[in-house]
């Protein structure tokens, strides 16, 4: 089975969009996408080490062409995330 592939702005690999996770804006600050939520949208790969290399790369403001502010509430929540992805693979 092959579904749509996007690109993590962390490393740049290409990946199934399943295996990514994708991200979104909320007033300036990036976050976790709802489920469901619509809009421009980012994807990391479950690695801590991605989210650290996107943010030397500044390339959240890139892919929402913008102001992108990684916080301590974002970091929590992606490496939080990331722990899940490997729970349950
Ligand atoms: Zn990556």
């Amino acid at each position: 089975m092959t579904g749509p592939e996007r690109t993590c702005v962390g490393c740049r690999r290409q990946r199934p969009q399943p295996d990514l996770i994708r991200l979104g804006l909320e007033a300036g600050r990036v976050r976790l996408a709802r489920p469901g939520s619509t809009g421009r949208g980012a994807y990391l790969c479950a690695e801590p080490a991605c989210l650290e290399a996107a943010g030397k790369r500044r390339a959240f403001a890139r892919a929402f062409r913008g102001p992108a502010a990684v916080d301590d509430v974002f970091v929590a929540a992606f490496v939080q995330a990331c722990v899940e992805r490997k729970v349950v693979r």
